[in-house]
C-alpha cells in the first residue's frame, strides 16, 4: 500500500484528519471531487473581494482549544454577525433581542418584552415543544414566529415548520439585552485572507488531488491505502441500498454591482415566503474591505436530488432512522471511517467539524 490514509474531501473534516496524522507520521493522501479544496468554506477572491462561494460562513466557538488551533493557521480579523430580517418591507435586528422586541411591538424594557412575550406564547403553556412552530412559538411567541420564523424555515427547509425538528430553532439566541450579535460564543471571525488560505495551510505539505470522485473510481483508489476516511453522504457510499437520505440544497446568484455598497450589512435575511430566496449576502462586510464595486449573493434554497450538492441534512425522524440503517454497516466496517457534515448526517457548524475531527484522530490513536 502506498498510503496509510486515503482521506475522501478536502473539506475542514478530511484537512484537520489529514493534518494531525501527517503530524503522526502517516503518509497520507487527500482527493476531492471539486477542482478546488475547502469544501462548503471554500472562499475566492474576486477583484479585492472574498466570495464566500457556498454561502455565508462566519466561525464562532466557545472552545479555547479550537479557537487557538484555527488561528495557530491564519489570523482571523473580529467581525461579529449581526443580521438583519426583512418582513414586508420593513427590517428587524436578529437575534430575537430587545431591539427586535422593540420594533415589533414598541416595548423598552426587558420586562415589558417578558411580558408580551409571555402573553404571545400562552398557547403553548404546559405543553412541551413537539416540532419546530411548536418550539418557535414557546420561545419567541406567535407574532415573532409569524413574522420572522415561518416563511423562512418553510422556505430554507421546503417543509412545514410543524413538520420540522425542534432544534434547529434553538440555534439561535433570545436575549433580553440590545445586542445584535448573532452567536453567544465567545470567539467570533473571520480568516483574514479567507477560509481557503485557512484550508491551504491546514494542508500545507499533504498530497491532495484535485477533482477525483471516490464513487467513480472506488475499486482502484480502495487500493491506493489501508484505510479510508470519507466526508462525503453515507448514503452515496453505500450506493443507496436502504434509499436516499434527504438533502437540502442551494442554488447561489452572485452579481458584481458598480456601487461601494448595497446593502450595508453582510447578511439580510428574507423572511416572507412569496420571496423566493432566503438572505442576501454582502460579502465585502465581512471583511470591511474598501472597492468602488461590489459583491452580493443570492441564497435560494431547494430539495436536493442526486447531481446536486447537498448542503444541509435533513434531520427529521423520517431520515433519521434510514440514517440509522447506514450506521449499522458503517460500524461493522474495519478499514474506512466516515466524518464530517455529510458522513454523520449532522448539522454540524465549523468549530464542530474541527473538534470532531480531532477527537476521532485522538481516538485512532488508543
Ligand atoms: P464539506 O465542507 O461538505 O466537505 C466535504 C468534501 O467532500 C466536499 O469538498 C466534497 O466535494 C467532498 N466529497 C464528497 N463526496 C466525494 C467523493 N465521492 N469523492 C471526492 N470528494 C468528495 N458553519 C459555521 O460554523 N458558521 C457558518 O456561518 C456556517 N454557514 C454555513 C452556510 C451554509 C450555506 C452551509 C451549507 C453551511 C454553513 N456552515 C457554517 C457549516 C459548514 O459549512 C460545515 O460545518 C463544514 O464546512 C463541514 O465540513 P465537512 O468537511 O464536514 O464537509
Ligand atoms: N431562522 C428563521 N429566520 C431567520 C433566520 C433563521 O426562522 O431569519 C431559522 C431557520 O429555520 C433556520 C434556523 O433558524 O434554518 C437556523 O438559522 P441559521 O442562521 O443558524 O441557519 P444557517 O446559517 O445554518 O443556514
Amino acid at each position: 500500500m502506498k498510503y496509510d490514509y486515503l482521506i475522501v474531501g478536502a473539506g475542514l473534516f478530511g484537512a484537520v484528519s489529514a493534518h494531525e496524522l501527517n503530524k503522526m507520521g502517516k503518509k497520507v493522501l487527500v482527493i476531492e471531487k471539486r477542482e478546488h479544496i475547502g469544501g462548503n468554506v471554500y472562499t475566492e477572491n474576486y477583484n479585492g473581494i472574498q466570495v464566500h462561494k457556498y454561502g455565508a460562513h462566519i466561525f464562532h466557538t466557545n472552545d479555547k482549544e479550537i479557537w487557538d488551533y484555527v488561528n495557530s493557521f491564519v489570523e482571523f480579523n473580529r467581525f461579529t454577525n449581526s443580521p438583519l430580517a426583512n418582513y414586508l418591507g420593513r427590517l428587524y435586528n436578529l437575534p430575537f433581542n430587545m431591539n427586535t422586541f422593540y420594533q415589533l411591538w414598541g416595548t423598552k424594557t426587558p420586562s415589558e418584552a417578558a411580558a408580551k412575550i409571555a402573553e404571545q406564547r400562552k398557547e403553548m403553556d404546559g405543553k412541551e415543544p413537539q416540532n419546530l412552530e411548536e418550539q418557535a412559538i414557546s420561545l419567541v411567541g406567535r407574532d415573532i414566529y409569524e413574522a420572522l420564523i415561518k416563511g423562512y424555515t418553510e422556505k430554507q427547509w421546503g417543509r412545514k415548520a410543524t413538520e420540522l425538528p425542534a432544534f434547529i430553532i434553538r440555534r439561535l439566541p433570545v436575549r433580553f439585552t440590545y445586542d445584535n450579535n448573532y452567536f453567544s460564543d465567545k470567539y467570533q471571525g473571520v480568516p483574514i485572507g479567507g477560509y481557503t488560505k485557512l484550508v491551504e495551510h491546514i494542508l500545507a505539505g499533504i498530497e491532495v488531488k484535485l477533482g477525483i470522485d471516490f464513487m467513480a473510481k472506488r475499486t482502484e483508489l480502495d487500493k491506493l491505502a489501508d484505510k479510508i476516511i470519507y466526508t462525503g453522504p453515507i448514503d452515496e457510499y453505500y450506493q443507496y441500498c436502504f434509499g436516499k437520505l434527504e438533502y437540502r440544497s442551494l442554488r447561489f446568484e452572485t452579481e458584481e454591482l458598480a456601487i461601494d455598497n448595497y446593502q450595508g450589512n453582510a447578511v439580510v435575511n428574507y423572511t416572507e415566503e412569496n420571496i423566493p430566496f432566503t438572505r442576501i449576502i454582502e460579502h465585502k462586510h465581512f471583511d470591511q474591505v474598501e472597492t468602488d464595486h461590489t459583491i452580493i449573493t443570492k441564497e435560494y434554497p431547494s430539495e436536493w436530488k442526486e447531481g446536486d450538492e447537498p448542503y444541509y441534512p435533513v434531520n427529521d425522524d423520517k431520515n433519521m432512522e434510514l440514517f440509522k440503517k447506514y450506521c449499522l454497516l458503517a460500524k461493522n466496517e474495519k478499514n474506512i471511517f466516515f466524518g464530517g457534515r455529510l458522513a454523520e448526517y449532522k448539522y454540524y457548524d465549523m468549530h464542530q467539524v474541527i473538534k470532531s475531527a480531532l477527537y476521532f484522530v485522538e481516538k485512532l490513536k488508543s
